[in-house]
């Protein structure tokens, strides 16, 4: 197989094949961009070394080839004595992971092309300046060597030279730093650093290679979903210097603001410095304002080039940049990552600009974004004591108590608490720590560091480069003039305005959830510029997605309090009302009477008592949903569930007798929960099962529904609701609750002299009832999909223990990279929803189908659903803004 492409041979569509770096190295080179040449080594050769454990033979050779074509190019051959050519080789999968991988810079440098270096550029300091990074990159990431002992290193050279930073030091200083290096890379490894070029290119390959499977790696594609088994591109480019000295530098910048999208470029630029040195945050960076008065051709070249990047992806994009004596290269672009707000802005700013449709608008957003935009805010009216302001690296409200460590972070959170964690500058190693906090907070660098991205591509709120904080690791403090913030101490960071406060702050609504629930009038009024730009923005997208999505969104509620919330954030209709909280509180008492009942007389007055109580929930809810759809489930829970606790009773009622007392209510009672009692209580009497032997007790909600029904007709009203039988897995069952239920509806209709027309339908949840479908639909009005017990029963999982069972392995081995009952498993539960859609629909042409699992406000399950033709999805009150944005989404 071909393992190497040319930059030239590739492009942007290519991202599996080539990664997303190199797949947009070949775009840019094909664009006529000025990218500096070179080749990929594609996923696939990664894969086949990492199966095989060892490089594919072939591979070897078409390097070479490849290589040589490099050479001829530039006309400089590696590691040349007299005038070398120097390669960095980089990682490069398809989806980006910041900071995660691999890159080695100046490979090709050894003990002579250095000296060759220094006379063809004429600067001796950058030649020895370009070698000691590639011994320290290359022994930390090929070698394996702690980076602390190179820091250690550099830091005693700038204590012996008296200098705070590396520009300050000379030639001589790295000529010697350079030995200090080596006697590291010695000391650690047993052997000397590779002199050999092509070596130092072979391993650094592998090297990224294997990186693709570091601990950190798989940690950050757990958590954003990313298969394991993809592997990593490798890409080898010629070097390029932004260390040349004051009129060189490398910098990041941003076709617009990736955290609040407003437009014009965005950027950070080092002089005289190379790679990472931007995002490491070792000197304070310049912004694109500076350069352009600095070195006006070069930022001309640059915002050039960032307008035709944006015209050609039609995107925010993000770039890489290096400037060598005035001239740019580009080393990277990618569609730019960014916080929901901009996501938003930048989408409806892009379709004004008329780059993209409205269509693509609606694509260029998520619901996990809209969520986002729903969490709280900080209450601006509330006393606050501002410590500092950083940059609004990653928007929300996080209160917590500071801690500097990854590792404390980790266990505070695990012991229950709200922790920010606070750090000079975040370094991957941090990762587990920034996933544990509320939030993140640093004094040292940009929009574009390491904490900065990170926590925006996972959602966490991020306030960065808050420089008057001075965080001291070591001693586990933060100071800011004589304050001093402890380990321990509460304080809160507002990630959209980049302040950071000294104790709690008070939350209160956002913009986007104030909308939602009120309206763009009361949203807009008194809104900052960028606030109803962005609420705006909300308003068009989800418009667009009301017009386009084919499936209906309903809530799920069980009192009127929540149907109306559901109604004001768009839900149409209720799709599922549990009926078991009307059993419990002060009602729990009647359902006592009701299981303890020992002739059919104390059971029908137990029943008749309760079913006044359920009338009225009913009523309120048919209230609030007047003229929408409500489905109401009949009761599914095992009746234990509503007796008191097995081992408790039993104490109770030993304790009782012991002490002479009466204990006769207490013994009837342990004998009924001792009847009841099950091992598998999921599995036992409940749902449809329950209806079938505790004669009555459908009856009883049914009669209850349906007088609710006509309460409503009488009073004006348009009720529509419909009945839901939960647990069925033969059409049998059905059959037998529905011609007591159809008996009970005709008997209300005729004494209240109203006209009930009540459908009558079914949970689909066991997979027996799924494979059964057709058959069921001849007595089912409808099907509802509860996909969280089709899930558990599917997979053989009991939901309430698995998860913190075991899910944690089995996401780590990749069995799954998102839990089951998070995302519908489309591969095996999904093909048995899909065969209950197709047999129900063949058995009753226009059956209609919905799902009420948790599933339904889960954005990739929400497209499955509408992928397989169901007629609506059903979720909490709060996803459902989520669900209509997905569901438009879907339907595109
Ligand atoms: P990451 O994916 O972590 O950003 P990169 O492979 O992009 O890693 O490289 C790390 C840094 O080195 C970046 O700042 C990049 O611009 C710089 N770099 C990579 N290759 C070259 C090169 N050929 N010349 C100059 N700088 C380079
Ligand atoms: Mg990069
Ligand atoms: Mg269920």
């Amino acid at each position: 197989p071909k393992y190497v492409y040319e930059f030239s041979e590739g492009g942007k569509d290519q991202k599996d094949l080539l990664g997303g770096k190199g797949a947009n190295l070949a775009e840019m080179t094909r664009l006529g961009l000025p990218v500096p040449p070179g080749f990929t080594v594609t996923t696939e050769a990664c894969r086949r070394y990492l199966a095989d454990g060892v490089v594919p033979p072939e591979l070897r050779v078409q390097v070479t080839r490849a290589l040589r074509a490099l050479e001829d190019k530039v006309g400089r051959q590696l590691g040349d004595p007299k005038d070398p050519l120097l390669v960095s080789v980089r990682s490069g999968a398809k989806f980006s992971m910041p900071g995660m991988m691999e890159t080695v810079l100046n490979i090709g440098l050894n003990d002579v092309s250095v000296r060759g270096l220094a006379a063809v550029s004429g600067d001796e300091r950058f030649a020895w300046d370009s070698y000691r990074r590639l011994i320290a990159m290359f022994g930390r990431t090929v070698l394996g060597i702690d980076g602390e002992s190179f820091v250690e290193a550099m830091d005693a050279m700038k204590r012996t030279r008296g200098v705070t930073q590396d520009v300050d030091l000379d030639a001589n200083d790295l000529e010697e730093l350079v030995e200090a290096y080596k006697k590291v890379v010695h000391q650690e490894t047993g052997r000397s650093f590779p002199q050999q070029p092509r070596e130092q290119l072979d391993l650094a390959m592998n090297a990224v290679f294997d990186s693709w499977n570091t601990e950190r790696a798989r940690l950050y594609r757990r958590r954003e979903r990313i298969p394991h088994d993809l592997g990593t591109a490798v890409n080898v480019v010629a070097m390029v210097f932004g260390n040349l000295g004051p009129d060189s530098g490398t910098g990041v910048c941003f076709t617009r603001d990736p955290a609040t999208g407003r437009q014009g470029g965005y950027g950070d630029y080092l002089p005289n410095a190379q790679g990472e040195d931007v995002v490491a945050g070792i000197r304070n960076t310049l912004t694109l304002a500076d350069l352009a008065e600095r070195d006006p051709g070069s930022a001309s070249q640059l915002y050039a080039v960032m307008r035709r990047l944006e015209t050609h992806y039609r995107d925010l994009c993000d770039i890489e940049f290096t400037i060598e004596r005035g001239k740019l290269w580009m080393l990277q672009t990618r569609v730019g990552k960014r916080t929901a707000a901009a996501a938003f802005r930048i989408a409806a700013q892009l379709v004004d600009e008329q780059l993209i449709t409205m269509d693509e608008a609606l694509q260029r957003v998520t619901g996990d974004q809209l969520a986002r935009l729903m969490f709280p805010q900080f209450d601006r009216s509330a006393t606050r004591t501002r410590l500092a302001t950083g940059l609004a690296a990653s928007p929300g409200a996080a209160v917590g108590e500071a801690v500097f460590d990854s590792a404390t972070a980790v266990a505070r959170h695990a012991a229950g608490d709200s922790v920010i964690l606070v750090r000079r500058e975040t370094n991957p190693d941090d990762l587990e720590g920034m996933i544990a906090a509320a939030g993140v907070l640093t004094s040292r660098g940009g929009k574009t560091s390491h904490a900065a991205v990170v926590a925006r591509g996972m959602g966490r709120t991020c306030v960065c480069g808050a420089e008057a904080i001075d965080v001291d690791a070591a001693a586990r403090t933060a100071r800011v003039g004589d304050i001093v913030v402890n380990e321990g101490d509460v304080i809160a960071i507002d990630g959209s305005t980049g302040e950071v406060f000294l104790g709690d702050v008070p939350v209160m609504t956002s913009p986007v959830a104030a909308y939602l629930e009120e309206g763009l009038d009361t949203a807009l009024s008194g809104a900052d510029e960028e606030t109803a730009e962005l609420v705006q923005a909300v308003h068009r997208v989800l418009t667009h997605a009301d017009a386009t999505r084919r499936l209906g969104v309903r809530a799920n509620a069980d009192t009127g309090e929540d149907a109306a919330r559901a109604r004001r954030l768009g839900a149409e209709g209720i799709g599922l009302c549990r009926t078991e909280h009307m059993f419990l509180g002060d009602r729990r008492a009647l359902v006592e009477r009701l299981i303890l009942a020992d002739s059919a007389a104390a059971r029908s007055s137990a029943l008749e008592a309760l079913t006044p109580r359920q009338r009225g929930d009913f009523v309120e809810l048919l209230e609030a949903m007047d003229g929408l759809p409500v489905t109401i489930r009949l009761l599914d829970p095992p009746l234990h569930e509503f007796l008191p606790d097995r081992t408790e009773l039993s104490v109770r009622v030993a304790v009782g007798r012991e002490r002479g007392e009466d204990t006769a209510a207490g013994e009837t009672l342990l004998a009924a929960v001792e009847r009841l009692h099950e091992s598998n209580p999921m599995l036992g009497l409940r749902g449809v099962r329950l209806g079938l032997v505790v004669p009555g007790l459908f009856a009883m909600q049914v009669r209850a529904i349906a007088e609710a029904a006509a309460d409503r007709i009488k009073a004006g009203g348009d009720p529509q609701v419909e009945i839901m039988v939960p647990l069925v897995g033969s059409v049998m069952e059905l059959h037998l609750i529905r011609d007591e239920t159809d008996g009970v509806l005709a008997d209300v209709a005729e004494r209240e002299g109203v006209t009930l027309d009540i459908p009558v339908g079914t949970m689909i949840e066991l997979p027996r009832a799924a494979l059964t479908a057709g058959r069921i639909a001849e007595a089912a009005d409808f099907f509802s999909f509860g996909t969280n017990d089709l899930t558990q029963t599917a997979w053989g999982f009991s939901r309430d223990d698995v998860e913190a069972a075991f899910f944690a392995a089995y996401l780590d081995k990749g069995v799954f990279t998102v839990s089951p009952f998070e995302t519908l498993d489309a591969i095996g539960v999904g093909r048995l929803v899909r065969i209950a859609v197709e047999e129900g629909r063949r058995a009753r042409p226009g059956l209609k189908m919905g799902v009420c699992g948790e599933h339904g406000g889960d954005p990739e399950s929400v497209h499955f659903f509408h992928e397989v033709g169901l007629d609506y999805v059903s979720c909490s009150p709060f996803r459902i803004p989520v669900a209509r944005l997905e569901a438009g989404r879907a339907a595109i």
